[in-house]
């Protein structure tokens, strides 16, 4: 799906998870502004090897409900997705909800790399709380959104949590998508070397400690119902997780971080996972 020696940088989460896009059969990029546009390549160049529309952040998703319709009235069966960054799901977030909200029968990716990344890592709502930013340079002031549970409040057909850290898990969700129908909607969790400050050859590491610490929560929501997915059911028992300093302290934009601020990131974690646990259930 994506050709060797494009723009990506070493490390790349991103290019990651566009080789994943096999899974999905027909698949059309709609792609705003981001580190995306920059890996897929500038025109007349592309790195892709499926059809890819380049456009403004706000109109992504409308733009997608659109191509997707115009597909159907061809007679071509098509996967359209709409392939966004955590910023574009920040600017875009009516077009976002709106869609979610008619049930557009596309599919939603967020790469989410919890920041703008493409122009300097200026701080977004899915920023990790207390990470420095360029706009957050002390560390972010408010916890990071949960938009995968907002996509479920839109009772969604099908929404799923994913990272780099585990292909086979995010395979089969693309797998899994691509097979249903509907408004659907994957968050893949996207360390970043440079905006996350580690290096370049750390990033399964990094991901994967992300779900180890509990830190990142692997579900999917489907039939009305929430499921802890793939390892991260493990890591749903608190006692099964690694210490959150082994994820943080890898990281540069944690290097500030003392004692307490840890203390108070974990409790906040515990809390959002016992949101989630009402949800499913378990
Ligand atoms: S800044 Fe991060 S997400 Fe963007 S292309 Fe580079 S490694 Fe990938």
């Amino acid at each position: 799906m994506i050709l060797p020696g494009n723009t990506s940088c070493q490390g790349c989460p991103i290019s990651l998870a566009m080789r994943c896009l096999d899974e999905i059969e027909n698949p059309v990029l709609v792609i705003p502004a981001g580190c995306s546009t920059v890996v897929a390549g500038l025109h007349p160049n592309s790195a892709m090897k499926i059809p890819v529309i380049h456009v403004p952040f706000a109109s992504t998703n409308a733009v997608a409900c659109g191509v997707k319709e115009a597909y159907k009235r061809a007679g071509v069966k098509a996967n359209v997705i709409a392939w966004i960054g955590d910023g574009a799901a920040d600017i875009g977030f009516a077009t976002l909800s709106a869609s979610a909200t008619r049930k557009d029968d596309i599919i939603t990716v967020v790469v989410d790399n919890e920041a703008y990344m493409n122009t300097g890592t200026q701080a977004s709502l899915s920023t990790f709380w207390k990470a420095k930013t360029s706009t957050s340079p002390a560390g972010k002031a408010d916890e990071k959104r949960n938009l995968a549970l907002i996509m479920i409040a839109h009772r969604a057909d099908y929404v799923a949590t994913a990272t780099v850290g585990y292909i086979e898990d995010l395979r089969r969700k693309f797998g899994k998508a691509s097979q249903s129908e509907g408004f659907r909607f994957i968050q893949i969790h996207c360390p970043c070397p440079p905006g996350w400050r580690f290096p370049s050859e750390k990033t399964i590491e990094i991901a994967r400690k992300a779900v180890m610490s509990g830190a990142w929560a692997l579900f999917e929501f489907y039939d009305g119902k929430l499921r802890f997915s793939g390892i991260g059911k493990k890591f749903a028992e608190k006692g099964n997780r690694i210490p959150l300093a082994e994820y943080l302290k890898v990281q540069g934009r944690f290097e500030h971080l003392g004692d307490e601020d840890i203390v108070a990131i974990e409790r906040a974690i515990d809390e959002e996972w016992e949101i989630l646990k009402r949800f499913s259930g378990e």
